[in-house]
């Protein structure tokens, strides 16, 4: 056991909040804040506080399990590698390496999220590889990168939101997702900062802001545009910004011209006198920023509905000016780095295109393989989800539990119930594993170390400080053997700064460059933020990825200025050009159109859905801590009080919600905070009250992002005919 204090980060969403693990003298370590981290300044979420629960082996697995005779029983760890190993060749041998499929999470260390698209790539030769952060940001991912040329969540840190004018916060409830953020919009606000927050629902967050606008769910395209008619109309464009830093204007602005606001508001429910109010306080004060997060990723027109807000914030002359600007709050703990590093279907480590012939060739020198063997891009997460039992026979998933956080999560699992063969690596027996041939525990946080990179581009170091259980492995280990034992002679390299620097090689060039970026440097930094080349910026500036500014060296531990000799990271990206080849900024023109599924006579109401503060994802960790579970029990339909009056249905009332997909129940939760049109359901439970039983998995066309956000159902009261 150690015996000092080991600071590190929580093991849950993006903010990735510093704390310091203290040993408990019986075993386990204890929670203390971390002062001394600059984005949660020591201050943690309930989920944050309790994480060391999960460590222990009550809740969590500690042998491998195999099934047999129906049933998971434990078995060694030469056996369930074994029967993984032999799993995959069979499917691979008899249907070829396409219907092996690898399913990661945004949970996953950077080290872990690179070598499983190794492994899909080189050791399956599968093309057939993605994750659940597919489901989290990929819209704002690739509106950022149609916008900018670079998708990196917040181009700026944290720490400039409560020094700009005012913040259009867009579908986000920070203050019950990521409740240390939210003392960054209270500093605004204590500075003189305006606070608009859009979203359907009036949540936690909503009640902070100086104007709440409530749109229909799934509107939120159309409110953007009327937003923008109006600037345009009363003159308040940056002209000069536009002329000199960004391209395709006037095809936008034709585009949104055609959004009148009155059109918008029989559209969004938002009233004219609301969104020019909402106009004044965006443009009144020099700088600004667009914030978004779920509420418009997650839309079958999401990649559109970031673009618009975007655009937004472009004719207003923000991004790639201090304190201004667009960013997305990315959601999973490592969302951000684990889109960067390869186990996306489209993407090489680096944030490179799998498409692109020169990343193709640079990764696959980094790892021994020819340009020619790397398979091409593959399904996205639910249209991988969905070809399993069919095109894909045998799956090997990791730090994900899409029975619980998948759309149309019924026919999902009954696609994952049709496989072959299905192998799950995780710290809990998850609503998946239940339905696994062979279930493998893995190392978590507190045990192991890696990196991970928070909602701002942070590069930081999670820290090992506990020995983990007997019988626990890491999943860089399962990577080693199975490699090993399909082929690969010396396996993997499993010592995660080894991996590491690999990691460093393969990106080094890319958009994500982390080549500058050591253990080292982390354990004594807060932190690098990338791009960051190994080269030092004195070395010339060719070596910064076209479009990164070079920003501001950060402080060292004790905030004495870091080695100069190295690239000190990039804080602050498009200071002086975006990363578009040349240099602009592209608007891109977008229009409204209605949600997959517009509620009709049978299916009145819009469904939804989101998450509460004391759980986390699917909840496979957080619905194992009492203190937790005590908070938030169970799922709940919040609905409107006219809404329940009809129904006849009292607070706490079981109500069924329907949709084409399926039916779940739940108790009523009734509240003047929401729509009379919509209902909202929280999505961390299996079961009864699972809320993805309802949801559309319309995809987005560019981001294949599903419709979470919204789909039409009915609300009865349970035992109505
Ligand atoms: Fe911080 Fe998020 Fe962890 Fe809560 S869950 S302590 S907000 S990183």
């Amino acid at each position: 056991m150690q015996t000092s204090v080991t600071p590190t980060h929580c093991p849950y969403c993006a903010l990735q909040c510093g704390m310091n693990l203290t040993p408990e003298p019986a075993g386990g370590v204890t929670v203390v804040e971390r002062p001394d981290f600059p984005v949660n300044r020591g201050a943690l979420c309930g989920k944050g506080r309790t994480a060391p629960a999960v460590l222990s082996s009550h809740v969590r697995l500690t042998s491998p399990l195999v099934r047999s005779g129906g049933t998971l029983v434990p078995a060694t760890w030469d056996e369930a590698l074994d029967r993984i190993a032999e799993g995959l060749r069979r499917t691979r041998t008899e249907h070829g390496p396409d219907a092996c499929g690898v399913f990661g999470g945004g949970g996953l260390t950077n080290e872990k999220a690179y070598t499983l698209g190794k492994f899909a790539r080189i050791v399956l030769g599968t093309s057939q590889i993605d994750y659940n952060g597919r489901f989290c940001m990929s819209s704002a991912a690739a509106g950022g990168i149609k916008a900018f040329g670079l998708d990196r969540g917040l181009p700026f840190p944290l720490e400039d939101i409560p020094k700009t004018g005012c913040v259009l916060l867009v579908g986000s409830n920070l203050a019950e997702t990521m409740p240390p953020a939210l003392r960054y919009l209270t500093e605004l606000k204590e500075n003189g900062g305006r606070l608009i927050v859009v979203d359907p629902r009036r949540t936690r967050t909503a009640e902070q802001a100086d104007l709440h606008l409530a749109p229909r769910p799934g509107t939120d395209l159309a409110l953007a545009l009327g937003l923008l008619h109006l600037i345009v109309a009363e003159g308040r464009t940056d002209e000069a910004y536009i002329r000199e830093r960004t391209s395709g204007w006037e095809e936008a602005r034709a585009a949104a011209m055609a959004h009148w606001p009155e059109y918008v508001e029989r559209i969004t429910g938002v009233s004219v006198p609301e969104l020019r109010e909402a106009v004044r306080l965006f443009c009144e004060p020099e700088a600004a920023m667009v914030l978004t997060a779920r509420g418009p990723e997650q839309q079958s027109k999401g990649t559109d509905t970031v673009s618009a807000w975007i655009n937004l914030s472009l004719a207003t002359g923000r991004p790639g000016r201090p304190l201004s600007g667009y960013g997305c709050l990315t959601g999973q703990g490592n969302g951000q780095g684990g889109r960067e590093h390869g186990q996306k279907a489209d993407q090489l480590p680096g944030y490179r295109k799998l498409t692109d012939p020169e990343a193709r060739r640079h990764v696959a020198e980094v790892w021994g393989v020819d340009p020619d063997s790397l398979p091409g891009p593959g399904r996205s997460a639910y249209e991988l989800l969905d070809a399993l039992g069919t095109d894909i026979r045998s799956l090997l998933l990791m730090a994900s539990n899409p029975v619980v956080s998948a759309p149309r999560a019924a026919h999902v699992e009954e696609r994952i119930r049709s496989l072959d063969f299905l192998a799950v690596c995780d710290v809990v027996l998850s609503e998946t594993a239940e339905l696994a041939d062979v279930v493998l525990p893995v190392t978590q946080w507190a045990e192991e170390t890696g990196t991970t990179t928070n909602l701002e581009g942070r590069v930081l170091l999670r820290r090992r400080a506990i020995t983990p259980p007997e019988g626990v492995r890491s999943d860089l280990h399962v990577m080693h053997e199975l490699a090993a034992r399909l082929g690969v002679e010396k396996g993997f390299p499993t010592d995660p700064e080894e991996v590491f620097e690999e990691l460093r090689r393969a990106s080094a060039g890319g958009p994500a460059d982390y080549s500058g970026i050591t253990y080292g440097r982390l354990a004594a930094e807060n932190g690098v933020f990338w791009p960051c080349p190994a080269d030092s910026p004195a070395d010339g500036p060719a070596d910064v990825p076209e479009g990164a500014s070079l920003g501001a060296p950060h402080d060292g531990p004790n905030g004495e200025p870091t080695d100069t000799a190295v690239h000190p990271g990039t804080p602050r990206l498009f200071l002086d050009r975006f990363a578009t080849e040349d240099g602009r900024a592209r608007f891109v023109p977008v229009s409204h159109r209605a949600i997959a599924e517009e509620p009709d006579d049978e299916y009145p109401v819009l469904l939804t859905t989101g998450r509460v503060v004391a759980q986390y994802q699917s909840g496979a960790q957080t619905r194992r801590v009492d203190e937790l579970n005590a908070a938030a029990p169970g799922p709940f339909v919040e609905l409107h009080p006219r809404l329940a009056e009809r129904l006849g249905a009292a607070e706490g009332d079981p109500v069924a919600v329907v949709s084409r997909r399926g039916r779940a129940v739940a108790p009523a939760r009734i509240t003047n905070a929401i729509r009379p049109d919509t209902v909202f359901m929280p999505f961390h439970w299996p079961g009864e009250g699972r809320a993805n039983t309802l949801t559309n998995p319309a995809l987005d066309p560019t981001s294949r992002m599903p419709e979470f956000k919204a789909c039409a159902v009915r609300v009865e009261a349970v035992n109505a005919v």
